[in-house]
């Protein structure tokens, strides 16, 4: 694709403005949820724009860093921050960020994604290393304005930013793409069975009723008592909705606490190691469902590899035997005595002497193609199977005899018409024999498939090549 660039700097201003209204907004949330104590003080900027930038580094074009000044000095300074402060304040933050960003592209793209569970290593090294350069920053504005001391400003920044970017950088990092979206979206429009919709509530909801119960109850266990829900999310939701619920337990604890909603008889929040010792405990019970909900996503993607691999035919993509036989039984159930429905079995011409003319790699292209062509003649709902080397069945649902004799001829028209391009500028063209039984509920498959079998056997004897139907009533 040619590029002109204009286009190409256009582009960059687009994210350069898109950057700059992230920082800005997230700026301004962390400037006014800002307390009076700093116990819940979030500050989400660094992290979102770290992950941000990890997620499209295509914003992480000089524009793009502009972007992020400009968002972070006009959050400040609508809020009433002086310019010079505001750009030390600004510098700071950048220093952790750019030290997130750097560091996450030297690590593997599976590792950004919170694929596995070493990816939770990943995550806590990068917001060590953000935090920390975030940190230095923090100490030298203090020395300038605040005249705290350098090692416990460098530590209140260090501890502060590392809650943050250990919460909210995980929301950033699983976050589904525009497409997955709405994948989700549908997935939710069809969630439209009640229990279906209970049964999925249902950790989301003890997780509310417990956070409500430490509340009520309070004392020192109460922090505890969402945990176990949280893991149950974990293990019910997806990767990006567990990073958001826990995304919200621990600002909800920071700020309950805060509040004084959850009460903590023995602890001072006027006192910096108290206080350090309350992140530290959030922090560190953030990690847990993330680390669950990380294997458990692993493990279900493991266990629908693996069905897809005990379902499906390696060579042609298509059902096996067991799945197409399964599959076929359920797409059978619904239908009504009225309702006709064929079964055909298909079975490639000669097959023996494609394998000896062009070997076998050349016959297994055959039949990839073969398969190919067949599920390009097919209805929605209809069923296809490789149920041998080179036979293939069909259950077609809501189907007459002449509509299933139109769907047949089709198939081996379009196949004998199709020459087969099996590489080094060689073709090959073949045909195909189909028999087949119409027949109406609550006639059974088993027994359609061997009249359908009988009808091929008779394609065959006539000379093949051709469509053998017939009406099992
Ligand atoms: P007919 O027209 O009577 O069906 O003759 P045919 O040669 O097609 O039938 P036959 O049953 O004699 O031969 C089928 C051949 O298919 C034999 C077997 O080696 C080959 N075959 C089975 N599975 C595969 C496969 O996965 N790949 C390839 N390339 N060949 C296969
Ligand atoms: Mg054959
Ligand atoms: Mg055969």
């Amino acid at each position: 694709m040619f590029v002109t660039p204009a286009a190409t700097w256009r582009d960059d201003v687009k994210a350069g403005c898109w950057v700059a209204v992230v920082v800005f907004l997230a700026a301004l949330l962390g400037i006014f949820t800002r307390p009076t104590d700093y116990l819940a003080s979030l500050w989400p900027a660094n992290a979102l724009l770290v992950g941000l930038m990890v997620r499209n580094p295509r914003l992480a074009t000089p524009l793009g860093w502009i972007g992020a000044v400009i968002g972070y000095v006009a959050a400040d300074t609508i809020t009433g921050g002086g310019l010079f402060k505001t750009v030390m304040l600004t510098g700071a933050n950048l220093m952790g960020v750019s030290t997130g960003y750097l560091l996450y592209m030297r690590i593997s793209n599976e590792h950004r994604r919170l694929r596995v569970p070493r990816s939770v290593l990943y995550l806590m090294l990068v917001s060590v290393a953000s935090a920390a350069a975030s940190g230095v920053g923090g100490a030298v504005v203090d020395l300038i304005f605040f005249h705290e001391g350098p090692f416990p400003a460098w530590t209140f920044w260090f501890m502060a930013e590392l809650v943050s970017y250990v919460i909210i950088l995980p929301v950033a990092l699983s976050a589904p793409s525009w497409r997955q979206w709405r994948t989700l979206l549908n997935y939710l429009r069809g969630m439209s069975r009640p229990e279906q919709f209970v049964q999925q509530c249902a950790p989301v909801a003890a997780f509310i009723l417990c956070c409500i119960a430490g509340v009520l109850i309070g004392g020192p266990g109460a922090v505890m008592f969402p945990v176990a829900a949280l893991l149950w999310c974990a293990l019910s939701y997806s990767l990006f909705t567990t990073t958001l619920m826990t995304l919200i337990f621990s600002s909800w604890t920071l700020l309950a606490i805060s509040a004084r909603y959850l009460t903590l008889s023995s602890i001072d929040l006027n006192l910096q190691p108290d206080m350090q010792s309350l992140r530290i405990g959030v922090l560190l019970l953030a990690l847990s469902p993330l680390i669950v909900a990380i294997i458990s996503s692993v493990r279900n993607e493991l266990l629908r590899n693996v069905q897809y691999l005990a379902s499906h035919d390696q060579l042609s993509g298509l059902l096996n035997r067991r799945a197409f036989n399964e599959l076929a039984v359920e797409r059978l159930k619904p239908l009504l005595e009225k309702d006709f429905f064929a079964v055909l079995m298909l079975d490639i011409d000669h097959f023996k002497k494609i394998n000896d003319a062009w070997g076998h790699a050349g016959g297994d292209q055959v039949l990839v193609a073969f398969a190919d062509i067949a599920s390009s003649c097919l209805r929605e709902g209809d069923v296809f199977g490789r149920i041998g080397g080179e036979e293939f069945a069909m259950v077609l649902p809501n189907c007459s005899l002449e509509e299933a004799r139109g769907i047949a001829e089709r198939i081996r028209q379009t196949y004998a018409a199709t020459p087969i391009d099996i590489g080094e500028g060689r073709s090959v063209s073949s045909t195909v024999s189909i028999g087949g039984a119409v027949a109406l509920p609550p006639e059974d498959l088993e027994s359609l498939l061997l009249v359908a079998d009988r009808s091929l056997y008779k394609a065959k004897h006539l000379g093949r090549d051709r469509v053998q139907l017939e009406e099992a009533l």
